[in-house]
């Protein structure tokens, strides 16, 4: 397809590994929903800040004050990377994960949380120690709505009540109606927070136009993986709770009281929650993919991995006994991100072969969504390999899958050797 642009350039677009069965082979890395390989842009700007680096708020230096700069610049690319509201606040985190923890730790007194028990473990269980109502798969992201919208009609509409959904699904790739489920929640006085992780990396993503309240994401698996990852959203919340890490940084004024105790004045802004020393180098890797993502341009990406999509489902129609997941139906929109069994086959040998045979790099197992593969798999005898999965019990069935996944830096080779391999 002449329309489709090339890849980005990753790094570790030359990484050779070898087979089992004699010679080496470039590494086809296929497992971009866990982790994506770094753009070389991102490299390249990290490596000619590097020399640069100093303390982030702390230091009166040349080099203090570069980075304090750089720190709260990386902070409003972000916010325009994510269309964000004048007024929301963008925290640099660890991770999606622990930006959910975070929004968690801050939910205000008596908060019900609905979430989906098909969310990745991440959006699933930070949740616990308020009330949760964990939502049924949904066989259509009319279903999705419809169930969302049951539930809060239910709930005490007097209470502050928040709702978890992810963008684009860690196993399906399938994309969640979050626009409609935003809406609906708003309607019943909830609010809403996204789980980008899957979707950030491969489509636009705006906190305005979506009406979300709350977006989360990790830089590794934007192309930037240096330990970084963003909570952007409404202030209200962040500021009123107790800060997430207790520490330097995030504290204005720390006075002893008379009765020997400690007295301390906490920032209201995203330095509220970010305690102890930034990641600096994580939060400038991150606006620096978020600038190269946008200058490539989403319609040019998506129109890539659509391709790709294309190219492994054209490819894999004609073997029966590959059966792909899908909550929503083979055709529903997705990005790049396909799991699937294989009828005969465990999933980890499959994988494992593919690897040791193919010098290609998938995931294989419950993709930390047990409850959703259960939903997907539990019925289904070709799911169930005649061997036990590594963490199944003596006599137990394994329940595992395989999960193919890419994105801007993926090369057409890649995904042609893939479905030759699984041919
Ligand atoms: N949510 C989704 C949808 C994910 O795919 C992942 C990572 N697989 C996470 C959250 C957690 O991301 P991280 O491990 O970077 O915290």
């Amino acid at each position: 397809d002449q329309s489709v642009c090339a890849p980005l350039p990753v790094l570790g677009r030359d990484v050779t590994v070898p087979l089992v069965t004699g010679g080496e082979v470039t590494y086809a890395a296929l497992d971009y929903a866990a982790s994506a390989p770094a753009l070389q842009r991102v490299w390249d700007d990290v490596a000619a800040y590097a020399p640069y680096y100093g303390s982030v708020h702390r230091g009166a230096g040349y080099l203090s004050q570069l980075s304090t700069d750089l720190f709260e610049n990386a902070r409003r690319t972000v916010a325009g990377f994510l269309g964000c509201r004048a007024d929301d606040q963008v925290v640099f985190t660890r991770s999606t994960t622990d930006s959910l923890n975070l929004l968690a730790a801050a939910l205000p007194a008596d908060c019900q949380v609905f979430v989906y028990e098909t969310e990745h473990h991440a959006s699933l269980l930070p949740w616990r120690s308020a009330r949760v109502t964990y939502l049924d798969a949904p066989s259509s992201p009319r279903q999705a709505v419809e169930t969302l919208e049951r539930a809060l009609a239910d709930r005490d509409p007097c209470g502050p009540a928040l709702v978890c959904v992810t963008g684009a699904s860690n196993v399906t790739g399938e994309l969640w109606p979050v626009r409609e489920l935003a809406a609906a929640a708003h309607a019943h006085g909830a609010r809403i927070v996204l789980d980008a992780a899957q979707l950030a990396p491969h489509h636009p993503v705006s906190v305005a136009d979506l009406d979300v309240d709350w977006v989360a994401f990790s830089g590794h698996k934007l192309y930037a993986p240096f330990g970084s990852g963003v909570l952007a959203g409404r202030a209200d919340w962040l500021r009123a709770a107790e800060p997430y890490l207790a520490g330097g940084g995030a504290s204005r004024k720390v006075s002893r009281r008379e009765d020997g105790g400690v007295d301390v004045e906490w920032h209201d802004n995203a330095a509220r929650h970010e305690a102890g020393s930034p990641n600096v180098i994580g939060a400038y890797a991150v606006a620096s993919a978020c600038k190269a993502l946008s200058e490539a341009g989403f319609d040019t990406l998506v129109a890539r991995e659509q391709h790709l999509v294309r190219t492994v489902r054209e490819g894999l129609a004609d073997v029966p006994e590959v059966r792909f997941l899908s909550l929503f139906g083979d055709d529903a929109p997705r990005v790049g991100v396909l799991s699937f069994v294989v009828e005969g086959w465990n999933s980890s040998h499959f994988a494992a072969a593919l690897s040791a045979e193919y010098g290609i790099g998938v995931r294989d197992g419950l993709f930390c969504a047990h409850p959703l593969l259960r939903t997907l798999l539990g019925s289904d005898p070709q799911a169930q390999g005649e061997c036990g999965a590594p963490d199944a019990a003596p006599g137990e069935k394994s329940l595992n899958a395989i999960r193919v996944s890419f994105g801007a830096g993926t090369p057409d080779e890649h995904v042609e050797r893939f479905v030759r391999a699984v041919k």
